[in-house]
């Protein structure tokens, strides 16, 4: 059994990926899962489909870590090299894997319904001297290898690399049914421990002025991080270890934190503002909706990605048009006309249409400009008006955001969710 913190690298393999057609989601995820179970990951390499840069990546990162996950370069066409590759790297030759071969078969026979071709059954192969790792997902097997590597000291040490499809679920099926299970019985792991809260309102440098004592004061055990989003930022402390001593340390300096930011805290849990906001609603057993015009659903899409959310959320009504937000929200024409959509009258006339229509307790309405064009003097792009209320009253704020279309639509989502929750929290 190994002792010590485990370290690992994570390697992605794939052409795509170093020209930025593929967003590399693989490492960020194992990374989530490594940690949880206490292995840190201290270097992440992204590669082409290139021979000498794997060999390179692989001799590099076994001399620094302990473990090598790979995903990648496992499919059936030519630009896929990662197993022949891995075959020769660990002195091995290909031999068909009987149970893969079965799992492939099984694809495409039973599910798939077309004919087997050489290049499918070749999926089915492994290196002699690796443990295969059955492929519930997908067709290709995984790679478990063993190595004793000689590392600077001169000493001789166990290194474990595991090679994985790309495809994010295929991995993901593997790391659950598989890898992470083996890795817990490789090595004798202090569990990471996280304790998060959410605050709004409040920058991160004053934030860190703020809580610059307590942070100085903090034992060498326990680790502060400052996660800045859109606006709002979380605190998170971890912790080395689950023992009872650790816990009580670090749920003794959570406490403390919290006191630190009651003011500007949103919520003790690491949960984003849209499951916030439900957890409320489910407790108050109220509803919202909402009325979308510059967000166009975007809102709706974060209320309605938690799962349960039918219990609070009734619905959008995405008003990009003006003839909608006269025909279904009842918004006037007078005020389109005078006021123009992106207005305070607009947005609240928006509330009031969405409550009547979707009889909620509460709505929210957002209009802006989110660039690049549409801007103009007096309403530059970025100019957003909010408004969030019940029957009996509505509140507005008008924001200036400066930013490009992706940044303005997530600013203001999040600072409308905001506003809602503490309408919510004063109002109910
Ligand atoms: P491959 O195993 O190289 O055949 O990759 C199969 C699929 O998974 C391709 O569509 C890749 O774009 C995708 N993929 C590969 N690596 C990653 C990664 N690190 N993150 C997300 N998707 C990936
Ligand atoms: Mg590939």
């Amino acid at each position: 059994m190994n002792r010590g913190p485990v370290l690992a690298t994570i390697i992605t393999i794939g052409d795509e990926l170093l020209i930025g057609q593929t967003i590399d989601t693989n490492s960020a995820w194992m990374a989530q899962e490594l940690n949880k179970i206490g292995i840190w990951v201290h270097r992440r390499v992204a590669i082409g489909d290139v021979w000498k840069d794997i060999w390179q990546a692989l001799d590099e990162e076994s001399q620094l870590s302990d473990v090598v996950l790979i995903t990648g370069g496992l499919g059936p066409t030519a630009d896929d090299i990662t197993k022949p590759l891995l075959c020769h790297y660990f002195g091995g030759k290909l031999v068909v894997h009987e149970e893969s071969l079965q799992n492939v078969k099984h694809i495409f026979e039973t599910i798939l319904k077309r004919p087997l071709i050489e290049r499918n059954l070749k999926q089915a192969e492994v290196p002699d001297v690796c443990t295969p790792i059955v492929n519930k997902r997908g067709t290709a097997p995984g790679m478990w290898f063993e190595k004793e590597v000689q590392v600077k000291d001169g000493s001789h040490k166990t290194k474990y690399f595991v090679s994985m499809p790309g495809v994010p679920h295929e991995m993901k099926g593997m790391m659950h049914h598989y890898v992470l299970p083996q890795l817990h019985e490789k090595f004798e792991l202090l569990p990471i421990v996280h304790r998060t809260l959410l605050t709004a309102g409040i920058g991160e440098s004053f934030l860190a002025e703020r809580i610059q004592d307590f942070e100085k004061n903090l034992p060498s055990n326990i680790k502060l991080a400052y996660l800045p989003n859109y606006g709002m930022v979380k605190l998170r402390l971890t912790a080395s270890g689950n023992d009872a001593k650790t816990i009580a340390e670090l749920d003794a300096c959570f406490d403390m934190l919290q006191q630190e930011v009651q003011d500007v805290m949103v919520i003790n849990e690491d949960l984003p503002l849209e499951a916030v906001i439900g957890k409320i609603l489910i407790e108050k057993k109220q509803t919202i909706a909402t009325a979308e015009s510059c967000t166009g659903g975007y809102i709706a899409h974060l209320l309605t990605s938690r799962s349960g959310s039918s219990a609070y959320y009734k619905g959008s009504i995405v008003s990009y048009a003006n003839e909608v937000k006269e025909e279904v929200l009842g918004v006037t024409a007078d005020t389109l006309e005078q006021k123009g959509a992106v207005s305070k009258e607009t947005v609240v006339q928006m509330v009031r249409g969405a409550l009547d229509t979707l009889k909620t307790n509460y709505a929210l309405a957002t209009s802006g400009i989110m660039g690049p064009s549409g801007g103009s003097l007096d309403k530059p792009v970025g100019t957003v008006w909010v408004a969030v209320g019940n029957k009996d009253k509505i509140e507005t704020h008008c924001f200036h955001f400066r930013f490009d279309r992706d940044r303005n639509m997530q600013l203001t989502a999040t600072n409308a969710l905001n506003m809602m929750r503490k309408f919510i929290l004063s109002n109910s």
